[in-house]
């Protein structure tokens, strides 16, 4: 590891790899149906890096200070082929000097992705798992085998999502409320491990946080932000809306699809059918329909992802 980083802070390590931090907080004007008269912001986590895109980062910054001053030698982590986690993480490690072993779903045949290909470039070590062997990414024997086969390594679950990745995130919702010099009504962002809802609840403000489901799991993901929150005893309302999933995880029927093509020249705005682009459908179908109080402020979270969907 890097000599310089002998101790650094959450934020050093933000200076070192060139974050642009705070995030962008804009107002969002679209021509949707808005009954209760809402006003719509987005906070554009998507702009923090031209690589390291938006909530990745926000979850590695505990874990990656944590690994560099603690002196663990390397880190080990999950994901699929296309993993916007894996391939923020493998960057970091790479201009951070930490060696990397990404255990990945996939098949030695199948093709390479771009994901993959700039991991290597980035000196990740990729270990290909069947289906199988990767469900048990979670499972308490199969991590200690791991961490056995790989000592003193930090073992990162899939998505980012360590209980120490909420510190990180509820670095998001202080700069919402400074930058909106208010506490939102709403703050909304998609939902894949929970890391993310997490962080933004465990900031216990007055603010509802609502979570959009990209994934068909009702209860699963509750059960997994519930998890990550038990350390906080006290926290701010959340709801996770299971309505705008498409049908799972990767799915992209052609509405989503047309949705997020044209986003670009109806919304000023790029985003992708996996998280993005399941937030701002869901968000525009619910401000249709009244669900948000009236004169509500609503912030999006922009969570990036656009790497996932090369
Ligand atoms: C991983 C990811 C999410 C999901 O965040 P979780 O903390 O895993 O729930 C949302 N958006 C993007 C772009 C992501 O890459």
């Amino acid at each position: 590891m890097k000599s310089q980083n002998i101790n650094p802070s959450p934020a050093a390590l933000a200076t070192d790899l060139k974050l642009s931090l705070p995030s962008p907080l804009h107002e969002f004007q679209p021509n949707w149906n808005n009954p209760n008269h809402c006003q719509l912001y987005i906070k554009r986590d998507d702009l923090i890096h031209g690589i390291i895109s938006g909530n990745k980062w926000r979850k590695l910054s505990h874990q990656l200070a944590h690994v560099v001053s603690q002196g663990y030698r390397g880190i080990v982590s999950f994901g699929g082929m296309h993993s916007n986690h894996l391939h923020a993480l493998s960057y970091c490690c790479y201009k951070l000097g930490i060696p990397l072993t990404a255990i990945v779903r996939g098949h030695s045949s199948a093709p390479s992705t771009p994901t993959m290909d700039d991991m290597r470039q980035w000196n990740t070590q990729i270990e290909l798992v069947d289906r199988l062997t990767y469900k048990m990414r979670s499972n308490h024997e199969y991590c200690r085998e791991l961490l056995q086969k790989f000592p003193d390594h930090h073992l990162i679950p899939e998505g980012g999502s360590h209980e120490l990745a909420i510190d990180g995130v509820s670095e998001i919702m202080d700069e919402i409320i400074i930058g909106l010099s208010h506490t939102p009504d709403y703050v909304i962002c998609p939902v894949g491990s929970g890391g993310t809802l997490a962080g933004l609840v465990s900031s216990n403000t007055s603010t509802h946080c609502l979570g959009i489901a990209v994934l068909k799991g009702e209860g699963y993901l509750e059960e997994a932000v519930s998890t990550l929150l038990t350390k906080n005893s006290c926290n701010s309302e959340w709801l996770i809306n299971h309505d705008y999933h498409f049908g799972g995880y990767g799915k992209r029927p052609n509405e989503l699809q047309t949705f997020c093509d044209d986003s670009l020249s109806s919304l000023n705005l790029r985003i992708e059918p996996t998280y993005s682009g399941k937030l701002f459908y869901a968000t525009r179908e619910l401000l249709g329909q009244g669900y948000f109080k009236a004169n509500s402020r609503i912030v999006l979270l922009h969570t990036g992802g656009l790497q996932g969907a090369r």
